[in-house]
Order: C-alpha cells, then structure tokens, then sequence
C-alpha cells in the first residue's frame, strides 16, 4: 500500500467524527434525495433526523468524509428500515388463498397474472378468478393473461356478487386440484366507501392467507394516504409496488413501509408476465437514495481499514503484543460487523480463554467498561496493574475486584495462548486467514 493510503487509514482523533455541522449540508442533500424519489415529505424528515441523531459521534475514516459516511449509513438503515430481508409471499391452506386489492389502475388483474405465473413456475397449481364484476372488459384482460401464462382463469359475467363468484371459485378449485387461488378484485379511481365495503366483505368471507395491496409507485406522495386507507379497513399483509420500470425512484415502498408497518413483498416492472420481482430492501434502499458511487466508496475504504486492521494484529500477535489496546480496538471493530462471534474467530485461542462468557453483545460490556478504566500503560502492559489500581479500576468501571481480576487472568491466558501458538507455528497458520 502507498503511503499516502496507508496515511488515510488512520482516523483522525476529534475531527473525524460525524458532528451537526460536519453533515449539515449532506443531511439536506440526503432529504432532498428521499423527496426526489417520492418518499412522503413528513417520513422524509423523521427518517433523516433519526439517521443523523444515531449516527452523531461515529468516527470517520480520513479516506472518507463525514458526510459521505453518512450517507452509507443512511443507506443501511433505510434497508433495515423497508424490513432489511426480502419477505416471501404466504401460501397456506388447501386451497390457499390470496386477495389482491388496491386503486383501479394500480396494476391488480396484471399482477394476478405475473403472481399466477410467478407460483405455477414454482410447481403449484394455481386459478385466477376474475371478481371485477363492474368492468366486463376487466374479465376478459384476466382471461387473456391466464391463457398467455397458462393458468385456468374462473369467472361468471352474469353474476354480481364478488363473494358468491370467489367462493364457487374455491369450490371449483377444491374439485379441480387448484392450490391456489388468486383473486383479482375491482377498484375505483379514487378510496370510496362502497369499493371498501366489498373488499372488507371478500376478506371476511374468504379469509386468505395473504392479502396483497397493489400500489402504483409513480402516485407518489398519495401513495401513503391511499396505502393508509386500505389497511385501516382490511389489515393488508404485504404490498405490491407497480410500475417500477418508470421513472418513479420508489420512494413509496419507504413511506409505506414506515406508515402502516407491513412488509413489500414484490415489485412490478413493465407489462410482461415475467416483469415480477421479489422485494429487496437493500436494492430499493440504493433507488431510493441513488448515490450508489459514495455508497461503493465508503465500502471500499471500510474493507480496505478492515483488512489493515487485520494485518497488523496478526503482525501484533505474531510478536507478542497483543494487549488490552489491540482488545478494545476488536471489540470496536465486532461492534461495527454486530456480531460478537466473529470476534471470537478473529483472535486464535479466544475461544478457549473467554469460556465461560455468554457471546453476545451486552456480554461484552463489562469487559469494555474494566479496559476502558486502564490507563494507556495498563492497557500496553497489564503486568504493571497492583492492588490498589485494581481498586481504582473496579471503581472507575463499576464492576467488582475480583472481575478485574478474571479479565486480567484471562487475558494473561490468552497471551500465553498466543505464544505458545507463535512457538508451535501453529498460531501462524491460524493467523494467515487474516492476511
Ligand atoms: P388494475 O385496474 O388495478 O387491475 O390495473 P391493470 O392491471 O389493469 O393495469 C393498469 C395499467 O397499468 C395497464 O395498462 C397495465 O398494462 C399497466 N401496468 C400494470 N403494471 C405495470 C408495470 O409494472 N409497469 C408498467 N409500465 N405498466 C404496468
Ligand atoms: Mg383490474
């Protein structure tokens, strides 16, 4: 590495820290971006003020600014904050059955033909039942795409009662051998009392394992009213985002998400039965905030410090330096990574020193809170720590002396561990996955 990056890899004490002021100018940037892609303006300003108030403090690599960590976070969270993993579509009873409902227009009888296509290549047997009983044209687009994706499509045109039609198609599906049956419903242009009565009166009748609200993601800000209104009446399941190959960066799936809590479970993309996606959080996480080049960057240098990290511990380790500073510093990084265990597979001989220690984050703590309560010189060198320091250290951490004690005990285990390892040669070949 030359030494302008190694130079980069350094924090910076005080000044590479994220600060109001240092991520002023980039926490307007990132709303402005949310707003952009028509995430509702009320979730634009919550979201990022809660980012920015947890993420205030952070230390900040000197190969990035503070500002373009920021964002990377940002980017992190709104993925946890669409629900992190992609969430599958429920398909449970004999038959099972999901209800697809929404606005006219927002995509439903085109879904209902993607979702059957979608099942029947996953080996299920699936019925499209067409229960739009106010358009006749709207049976006839349903039969259509049944017969594009070879899918038995139910209908009765002369029959006016959407529950009567679903539950003869049931029937109809319980004698034929259908899995599942999706039913496709009609919608008005606009929320209205007699389109939300029927489809209250569907879900009672029929009780379905999902119930799919089908929103068009270039309504924008309207989508969290609309979304809204639905759920308050039918307590949908999961979402269907459409109409996602336009230009709408999909700023609703963020805003639904935050506002009626229930997960997006697919996408729709263009008009073709194929164009049906599952959601990905963290994919529509980088839509949404479309600054995909600072986010690979952060990456970037973030591995980068990772693996120069890793060096020069093993480098540490090797020559038996390893003290309670190089602990901290694993901790920190484990805190980052979130995972306690990794720790523990990263220090050669850990495993057998911490026994006796529950692996999970808190356990850490007092461990944190003890070294945190060293001086500089302790930490290099625990062998100096006498009586009376361990009072002052059991005082400064709020953990008793005798805790000291284990640590200090443990600890010293570890190092003879290490260099009895160092010795053998073994330890080498431990370490060389970190390099
Ligand atoms: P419904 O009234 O809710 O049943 O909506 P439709 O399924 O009839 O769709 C309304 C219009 O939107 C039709 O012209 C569809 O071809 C179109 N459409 C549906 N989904 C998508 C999509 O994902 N992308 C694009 N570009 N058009 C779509
Ligand atoms: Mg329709």
């Amino acid at each position: 590495l030359s030494l302008k990056l190694e130079k980069a890899f350094q924090t910076l004490k005080g000044q590479g820290s994220i600060t109001e002021i240092n991520v002023a100018s980039t926490v307007k940037e990132i709303r402005k971006a949310l707003i952009d892609a028509d995430v509702n303006f009320k979730v634009a300003k919550e979201v990022t003020d809660e980012i920015k108030e947890k993420a205030l403090g952070q230390d900040v690599l000197t190969a990035i600014s503070p500002g373009q960590l920021l964002i990377k976070i940002t980017n992190d969270e709104l993925t946890t904050l669409m629900g992190g993993q992609s969430e599958d579509i429920r398909i449970e009873g004999s038959p099972a059955i999901i209800l697809i409902a929404g606005l006219q227009g927002s995509g439903k009888t085109t879904f209902s033909g993607k979702l059957a296509n979608y099942l029947k290549k996953q080996g299920r047997q699936v019925l499209l039942t067409a229960c739009d009983i106010y358009r006749p044209a709207a049976i006839d687009q349903l039969k259509v795409l049944g017969e594009q994706v070879g899918v038995e499509v139910y209908a009765e045109p002369e029959n006016k009662d959407a529950v009567k039609i679903a539950k003869a198609a049931i029937e109809h599906a319980k004698k034929n051998n259908h899995r599942v049956v999706i039913v496709d419903t009609a919608g008005r242009l606009a929320v209205d009392e007699e389109m939300m009565n029927e489809i209250a009166r569907l879900k009672d009748a029929l009780k379905p394992s999902e119930t799919l609200f089908v929103v068009d993601s270039m309504t924008g800000q309207d989508a969290v009213n609309t979304a809204k209104a639905f759920n308050d009446r039918l307590d949908f399941n999961g979402v269907v985002l459409t109409k996602l190959d336009g230009d709408s960066r999909g700023g609703a799936a963020l805003s639904i998400r935050r506002v009626v809590e229930k997960p997006i479970k697919f996408i729709s993309t263009g008009e073709k039965m194929e164009a049906i996606d599952r959601f990905y959080p963290d994919r529509m996480a980088s839509r949404i905030l479309g600054m995909g080049d600072v986010i690979s960057l952060v990456e970037k240098a973030q591995m980068a410090y990772d693996e120069e990290e890793a060096k020069r511990l093993s480098k540490k380790i090797r020559k038996n330096q390893f003290d309670f500073n190089d602990f901290l510093q694993q901790l920190e990084q484990v805190k980052k990574m979130g995972n306690m265990k990794d720790l523990l597979s990263m220090i050669p001989g850990m495993g057998k020193a911490m026994k006796g220690v529950d692996i999970d984050d808190n356990s850490f703590k007092p461990i944190e809170a003890i070294i945190r309560s060293m001086t500089m010189a302790e930490r290099e060198n625990p062998d100096i720590i006498n009586g009376s320091r361990k009072n002052r250290i059991s005082k400064g951490s709020g953990r008793s002396v005798q805790e000291v004690n284990n640590l200090l005990k443990q600890f010293n285990d570890m190092r003879k561990l290490m260099k009895t390892m160092n010795k053998m040669g073994g330890g080498k070949r431990a370490l060389s996955a970190l390099n």
